[in-house]
């Protein structure tokens, strides 16, 4: 092979709380060659993901952490620039799983062919992929949005919570979005299209959300936890459904002095009859199909929009991903590797 390496970034330590820049380290090795069976991976986009501070952490979740040294763990868009497999062609573009490097191999396992005719390749990872899975799945599954109710959920520019508000108006529901500053917001309102955007930085946010949910909350889609649950909590009415899909404002470590949650949440659950349930969006992997056909169509009729943040660089993966983890992002976070 020429001169170019393979350019890849590892876990260096595990985090103490807040991740930064010394839990990364960046090395350049020389590119594989594809053996039998195997094809050699040109990295295109690297997506950033929430879930990714977890696998940082040695501790027991529903997926196994990075080990220390290891390639961080990511979803890519690649190009087969070399092939052993009869299954996959030079030049074809395939969703992997390869992490945070220029270059992979694969043995063909866990690929997919993507066409790039039909969307931006770069959608594989964002609305067309594993956020607008987990947001089609859980908001119609768990949520089950209905006509008139008010549907709220936090991140709403980012990739789950703009496909739940869309999702949510798409069924007869009002979409109210709450997101971190006034530019995230007017995008939620004007662009989106959700009936309000709420931004939970302000002084006053609580009161905001209150006003701005006048018959209460049906559905809360919980993607953040921390003090924006704080604020929707009492404004769930009976029988509401709350489908937990993310905490990121716990993920970095942070706690909360509140020690009167618990008993507060349990009598709610029993006088409202709320239903809370946690979900990972492999266990729907089998509406994959359903969710891809109605999210294409969405798409095609203008009916969802989404917005990718795309930063370039592999270099530039360990900043992004920290700013992710504060809100820097605007939008579904890629990174253009190649
Ligand atoms: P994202 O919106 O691109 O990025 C995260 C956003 O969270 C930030 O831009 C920021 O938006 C907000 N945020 C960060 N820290 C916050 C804090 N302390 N308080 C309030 N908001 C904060 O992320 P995403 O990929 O769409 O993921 C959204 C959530 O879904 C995450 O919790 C993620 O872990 C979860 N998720 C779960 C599954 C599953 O299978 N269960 C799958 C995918 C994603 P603002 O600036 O607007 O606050």
């Amino acid at each position: 092979m020429s001169e170019v390496r393979n350019t890849r970034i590892v876990l260096a330590s595990r985090p103490q709380g807040t991740v930064t820049a010394e839990n990364f380290r960046i090395e350049a090795l020389a590119i594989p060659r594809p053996g039998t069976g195997e094809v050699l991976l040109k990295i295109l986009f690297l997506s950033l993901d929430p879930y990714m501070r977890g696998r940082m952490d040695d501790a027991k979740s529903y997926a196994a952490p990075v080990e220390i040294d290891a390639v961080m763990e990511g979803g890519t868009v690649a190009e087969v620039i070399a092939s052993n497999n009869p299954d996959f062609a030079v030049g074809d573009t395939v969703l992997s799983h390869s992490g945070w490097q220029s270059h992979a191999l694969s043995d063909g396992g866990g690929l997919l062919k993507l066409d790039p005719a039909l969307a931006p390749v770069s959608t594989a990872l964002g609305i067309l992929g594993m956020p607008g899975l987990t947001a089609y799945t859980g908001l119609l599954t768990i949520g089950r949005p209905q006509p008139g109710e008010t549907v709220v959920v936090a991140a709403a520019s980012g990739p789950v919570g703009s496909a739940v508000g869309q999702i949510a108006r798409i069924k007869g529901a009002r979409a109210v979005g709450i997101a971190g500053g006034a530019e995230k917001c007017a995008f939620v309102k004007d662009v989106l299209g959700f009936d309000a955007a709420i931004d939970h930085r302000a002084p006053d946010f609580p009161e905001q959300l209150q006003r701005a949910c006048p018959n209460g909350v049906d559905v809360y889609f919980e993607n953040v936890g921390g003090p924006v649950w704080d604020a929707v909590f009492p404004l769930l009415n009976t029988f509401a459904r709350v489908p937990v899909c993310g905490l990121i404002s716990q993920y970095n470590g942070a706690t909360s002095s509140q020690t009167d949650r618990l008993p507060r949440l349990m009598r709610s659950i029993l006088v409202k009859s709320l239903t809370i349930r946690g979900f990972i969006y492999r266990e729907f992997a089998d509406q994959r199909p359903a969710f891809l056909r109605e999210m294409s169509e969405w798409l095609r009729t203008g009916k969802v929009r989404y917005r990718e943040d795309i930063v370039d660089g592999l270099a530039n993966a360990p900043e992004a991903f920290m700013g992710l983890l504060k809100g820097r992002n605007f939008g579904k976070l890629l990174v253009r590797v190649s």
